[in-house]
């Protein structure tokens, strides 16, 4: 299979080009060296395999896979595993750098990294995903280990694979060693808590900036797009703590009730409803992007990327944002929200609760114990609120934006682990 080195990302309002943008912000802020930069900016290892796999027809077909290791400066590295046919090595490279930052932000010790493999799933039976999942283990022997590179699951993969890569890697060691992946089923040594914990940091991350804009949670109003795992643990949550939630949405519309949507109503009506919030009866249905333009104290973006860019981002008319999902917000939105005056609880803080219960999963394979949902959860709002604690002083110091404060974090103690540890 010959290597060919992908293009540049050309599209300037891309997310993943975004992440680098205000990368190079934080760098110069800091003042890192040149040299530095470069040792940031490369990624350690980089794995390309193909991996043939017997299709029910019989057929023999070959699929790209990808591993990326950013960085193990701070630990073994961590991240994802996507199964999309856009998957290449460029975006697996950008999204595995975006994971050394995301875990350095909340100071947990793990590099980045991601992987993925060219397919689409929705084609495939479960029989060849499981035979493309255990082919793309075995092929990535070498590079994953408890102590080396532990794989999550992303767009496309979920605890199902995950079963399998742990299942595959330990009869490759002759015992079995869950601490390989995590994102497991819980019967497998999943975390309690692992489901909501994305919601719940971003809930977490939404009352600490609310105490600091002096918002009361019983008095504030949110609205939060896109109703799946994240948008809605984080709607539940922050319901739970006071803040009624004006708008939900998801990819059939937006629903609005000006006196505050049941959420609880709504997640049950989705899991009756295919997933689907289409036909909710508890608010009146508004198009899509009519969310960002409502008055309320908090925003959460939790469906995708790219969502707040140049084109709306004057109609925002919240005092919040808290990205939940992955790149919500276009570099080139980013100056016109801060002229505005919105305050900005940037993706690689606010949705890193995911990450931190993962990590939790890791300890608690490693320990052999589990933690009781309790103490997964008072952990999480720890981590959660010490990092936001941290990112709030660093953008007072520096006089930046929550996010470009969250890279400075981020690549300060990376940069700075460098440093002390040497011997490039
Ligand atoms: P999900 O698939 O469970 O839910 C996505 C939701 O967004 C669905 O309700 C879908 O209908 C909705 N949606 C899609 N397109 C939309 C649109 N144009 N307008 C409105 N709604 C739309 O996904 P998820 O796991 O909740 O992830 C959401 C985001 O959070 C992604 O960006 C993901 O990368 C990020 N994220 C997720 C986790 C996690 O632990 N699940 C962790 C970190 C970041």
């Amino acid at each position: 299979m010959s290597y060919i080195e992908p293009a540049p990302i050309k599209d300037k309002e891309n997310p993943l080009e975004s992440m680098m943008q205000r990368f190079d912000k934080a760098v110069e802020l800091l003042g890192i060296s040149e040299e530095m930069y470069h040792i940031l900016k490369v990624p350690r290892k980089q794995v390309i395999v193909g991996l043939p796999v017997t299709m029910d027809s019989g057929e023999i077909k070959t699929f790209e896979g990808y591993r990326v290791i950013h960085s193990t400066i701070l630990g073994p590295s961590k991240g994802g595993i996507r199964f999309d046919p856009a998957v290449n090595l460029d975006e697996v490279r950008a999204l595995a750098a975006w994971m050394t930052w995301k875990c350095a932000v909340v100071d947990i010790p793990y590099g980045g990294a991601k992987g993925g493999v060219a397919c689409n799933p929705r084609e495939m039976s479960a029989g060849e995903i499981e035979r493309l999942m255990r082919a793309y283990t075995t092929a990535m022997l070498d590079v994953f280990g408890p102590d080396q590179d532990i794989p999550a699951p992303d767009m496309g993969t979920g605890p199902r694979e995950m079963a399998w890569l742990m299942d595959e890697y330990s009869k490759s060691k002759g015992m079995t060693v869950p601490a390989v992946v995590t994102g497991k089923p819980l019967v497998l040594g999943g975390s309690l808590g692992r489901t909501e914990a994305t919601g719940r940091g971003v809930m977490v991350s939404a009352l600490a900036g609310m105490e600091k804009l002096r918002i009361n949670p019983y008095r504030a109003t949110a609205v939060v797009q896109g109703f799946g795992n994240v948008g809605s643990h984080a709607a539940l949550l922050l319901r739970e703590r006071g803040v009624a939630i004006h708008a939900i949405s998801d990819i059939s519309g937006a629903y609005y009730n000006d006196k505050g949507i049941d959420v609880a109503a709504a997640v049950a009506y989705r899991d009756n409803n295919k997933g689907s919030l289409e036909g909710f009866t508890g608010a009146e249905l508004i198009s899509g992007d009519d969310i960002f333009t409502i008055p309320v104290d908090v925003l959460v973006p939790a469906a995708k990327e790219d969502v707040i860019t140049r084109r709306n981002v004057e109609s925002i008319q919240a005092k919040m944002i808290v990205e939940g999902a992955n790149g919500p917000t276009s570099f080139k939105a980013d100056d016109i929200i801060n002229d505005k005056g919105i305050m900005v609880v940037p993706d690689i803080l606010a949705n890193a609760g995911g990450v931190t219960v993962s990590y939790f999963e890791w300890v608690q394979n490693r320990i052999g114990y589990k933690w009781t949902l309790e103490r997964v959860n008072r952990r999480t709002d720890r981590i959660m609120k010490d990092s936001f604690d941290k990112v709030y002083e660093t953008s007072l110091k520096y006089k930046v934006s929550l996010r470009i404060a969250a890279y400075i974090v981020a690549i300060d103690k990376v940069s700075s682990t460098y440093k002390y540890r040497g011997g490039f």
